[in-house]
C-alpha cells in the first residue's frame, strides 16, 4: 500500500518539472500498489504542432495536473486517492467525481499560494461542494510534521444519487466503424449532446459506453437545491459535465482504454474536451452533427487542432 504523505512527496519532487511558466502543479492518483504522479502540461502534440500559448477555442491548451494523471493512470481509478499540490478547480472536481475517486489530499502550501488566494471563492463554492455531493473527503496535508486535518468528511454510509450514470455493457458489436454505427444507432437518447464509444478492458474484452451531458455525480434533476445552485454557474465554470469528458472518466474509473477512431459525439465535443481527447490519446472522433456544439468556441477550437493535424473530426455517413 502507498502512503498518503509519499504520494503526497511524489507530487512536490515533481512539480518543478511543470513547463507551465507560472502556475505549477502537480498530483499523484494512488490505489493499492499503483501510482501515477504528473504535472500540469500540454499534451505533446500540442506543444509540438501549436505551442504553448495558442489558445484552442476558449480554453488553453495545457492539461491539469489531476485530469493528467486520471487519463494516464495504469488501473481503475475507482476508489482511488489523490494528492495535489494545489486546491482543484470545478472542472478537475467534476472529473475527479466522475472517475470515482475517494478521498482528496491537498498540500498545506497550495492554500497560500496567490492562485489559491484569488480562486478561493471557486474551491469553496465550487470544488468543495461538488466533492460533498460526490461523497469525496477532502483533508489538507503537512507533510513534514506527518500531520492530516480533515476539511470535509463524507459520512461511511453516503452514496452519490445518480439519475443518469454512463451506460456501460459489454458490446454486441464490433470493434470498427460499422460496430460504432451500429451502437449509435442501437441507443436511444435523452439528451442533445451525448456520446459513446468502445473500450477495451485488461482482458480484450470490449465495453459499449453511453453517456449525455449531466450535472456532476450526486446532482439531480428532482431535487430543488440542485436547480437552485445549476442556475446560477458562477464565473466561467458550470455544474455540467460534458459527455466527452463522462465517457473519458468513466474509462478510466474501470481501467478501460478508449479505443481511438471509435468514439462519437452527437455534436462537436467543448474545447476542453477536445483536449482531453488528445491528453487520451485519440486521434480521430466521429461526430453526429458537424455544424453544432455546445458553443461558437467548441467549433473553432475543432478547426484549430483540426488544421494542426492533431485531430481529426469525421462523419459516420
Ligand atoms: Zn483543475
Amino acid at each position: 500500500m502507498i502512503e498518503i504523505i509519499d504520494a503526497m512527496q511524489r507530487a512536490v519532487d515533481v512539480v518543478l518539472t511543470s513547463p507551465h511558466p507560472t502556475n505549477k502543479v502537480a498530483a499523484s492518483l494512488f490505489r493499492d500498489d499503483l501510482i501515477t504522479s504528473r504535472t500540469n502540461a500540454w499534451p505533446e502534440k500540442i506543444s509540438r504542432h501549436l505551442g504553448m500559448e495558442t489558445r484552442i477555442g476558449n480554453s488553453s491548451g495545457t492539461i491539469h495536473a489531476e485530469v493528467n494523471c486520471l487519463l494516464h493512470f495504469p488501473g481503475k481509478t475507482e476508489g482511488a486517492s489523490l494528492c495535489i499540490t494545489d486546491p482543484f478547480c470545478p472542472n478537475c472536481a467534476k472529473n475527479i467525481a466522475e472517475a470515482g475517486i475517494k478521498r482528496i489530499y491537498i498540500d498545506h502550501k497550495g492554500f497560500q499560494k496567490d492562485f489559491a488566494s484569488r480562486r478561493g471563492d471557486e474551491f469553496e463554492n465550487m470544488s468543495l461542494r461538488i466533492a460533498a455531493r460526490a461523497g469525496i473527503s477532502i483533508y489538507e496535508v503537512r507533510r513534514k510534521e506527518g500531520v492530516i486535518t480533515p476539511i470535509l468528511e463524507t459520512p461511511e454510509n453516503y452514496t452519490a444519487p445518480q439519475d443518469n450514470p454512463i451506460k456501460m455493457s459489454k458490446s454486441p458489436f464490433d470493434a470498427n466503424v460499422k460496430g460504432l454505427r451500429q451502437l449509435v444507432n442501437s441507443v436511444q437518447v435523452i439528451h442533445e449532446r451525448w456520446a459513446c464509444g468502445f473500450a477495451m478492458g485488461t482482458n480484450r474484452e470490449l465495453w459499449a459506453l453511453v453517456a449525455s451531458a449531466h450535472p456532476a455525480i450526486g446532482y439531480t434533476k428532482d431535487d430543488p437545491r440542485d436547480m437552485e445552485s445549476l442556475s446560477h454557474p458562477e464565473g466561467k465554470y458550470n455544474f455540467y459535465l460534458e459527455p466527452m469528458n463522462r465517457l473519458l472518466m468513466g474509462a478510466a474509473r474501470h481501467g478501460l482504454r478508449l479505443l481511438d477512431g471509435l468514439v462519437w459525439c452527437s455534436v462537436v465535443p467543448t474545447a476542453r474536451e477536445q483536449v482531453n481527447l488528445v491528453t487520451a490519446n485519440m486521434t480521430t472522433v466521429y461526430i453526429g452533427n458537424e455544424a453544432e456544439g455546445r458553443d461558437a468556441d467548441a467549433l473553432s477550437a475543432r478547426d484549430t487542432l483540426a488544421k494542426a493535424g492533431i485531430l481529426t473530426f469525421s462523419s459516420l455517413t
